[in-house]
């Protein structure tokens, strides 16, 4: 059984910025044209997901930043706590709704339904911290996910990979301390990029020590030094952990062409890198991977991208 979801919800497009910004709804657009007019649509079992419930996002967030975000989505504010990040009437909501996305992914592989799922959500999550919204992230959707999943299915060893070009600051900090989920960023550093943490010496802390860990990519990388880090850091990482699951926090702005960085894959850095998480899925968890759209904000190597991660997750 190869069967892969999708996992969608029209509403996603109804969290719109209020100025010109690059995390915009003709993201999820382009993607959705890209896979009809290629007809790798029809090959997904097409999921769509309902809202987060409050217990849910409580299990990353706090009570109070979750009041803060509602209070200022009702209020009508354009941003929240960092200038980056927008807001309109409906963020919250439709923030709700990504992190369900996140859940139905997981919950879709958890159960058997389908061997992988790729979750089309928006807004973004990996930044997002207990506290705090940023890198236009509002919600934790990833760490959403992995809660839900040790709730709600038991799991109890969960391996999260980032390959966003931004460090998974959001993410590391939620699990810093927690020897269940294993956190491992490959990112664009050093440079003046966002948001700055995700050096080699953050391997977590506590009980947690050595379940984080960064791979940070100097400024022009490309395939040849992820395909390195890869296998040489996150392999041996995800064979000695273990993993139940594996879940992928998979951004598309290390392309070349994207905007927002300097790494320089190509949409065959990607397939590789997706061929690569599934064979870990297949080797070490029976299978179960789940991935969530992060950044991406070049549309044609975006939809040229997941294209390539939805052809491997396929086994086409
Ligand atoms: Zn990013």
């Amino acid at each position: 059984m190869n069967s892969v979801a999708f996992v969608y919800h029209k509403d996603y497009l109804l969290h719109t910025p209020p100025f010109d910004h690059p995390e915009s709804p003709d993201r999820l657009v382009a993607i959705l044209d890209h896979l009809a007019a290629t007809g790798l649509m029809d090959k997904l079992v097409a999921i769509t997901p309902g809202y987060a419930e409050e217990a849910d996002i409580l299990r990353v967030h706090d009570p109070s930043y979750l009041q803060k975000l509602e209070m200022a989505c009702r209020r009508g504010d354009l941003t929240l706590d960092a200038e980056d990040t927008y807001l309109n009437r409906n963020s919250y909501t439709i923030a709700l709704l990504s992190a369900g996305g996140a859940i139905a992914g997981a919950e879709a592989v958890a159960s058997g339904k389908v061997r992988r799922a790729f979750c089309a959500i928006r807004p973004p999550g990996h930044h997002a911290d207990r506290k705090t919204g940023m890198g236009f992230c509002l919600l934790n959707n990833v760490a959403v996910a992995a809660r839900y999943l040790q709730a709600r299915h038991g799991v109890s060893r969960i391996f999260i990979v980032d390959w966003d070009v931004h460090h998974g600051n959001g993410t590391q900090s939620i699990f810093l301390e927690d020897p269940s989920v294993y956190f491992f960023s490959i990112h664009e550093h050093p440079s003046f990029l966002y948001p700055g943490t995700g050096r080699r010496w953050e391997t977590g802390k506590g009980a947690g020590e050595g379940t984080t860990l960064n791979a940070p990519m100097a400024p022009g990388s490309g395939d040849a030094e992820y395909r390195l880090a890869f296998e040489q850091m996150l392999r041996p990482a995800i064979e000695a952990f273990r993993p139940e699951i594996l879940l992928v926090s998979a951004g598309f702005d290390a392309h070349q062409d994207d905007p927002l960085a300097d790494i320089q894959l190509t949409v065959e850095g990607f397939r590789f890198m997706s061929r690569f998480v599934v064979e870990m899925a297949d080797r070490h968890c029976g299978g179960r991977l789940v991935s969530l759209l992060e950044g991406g904000y070049e549309n044609r190597s975006l939809t040229a991208s997941v294209e390539a991660h939805l052809q491997e997750f396929l086994g086409e």
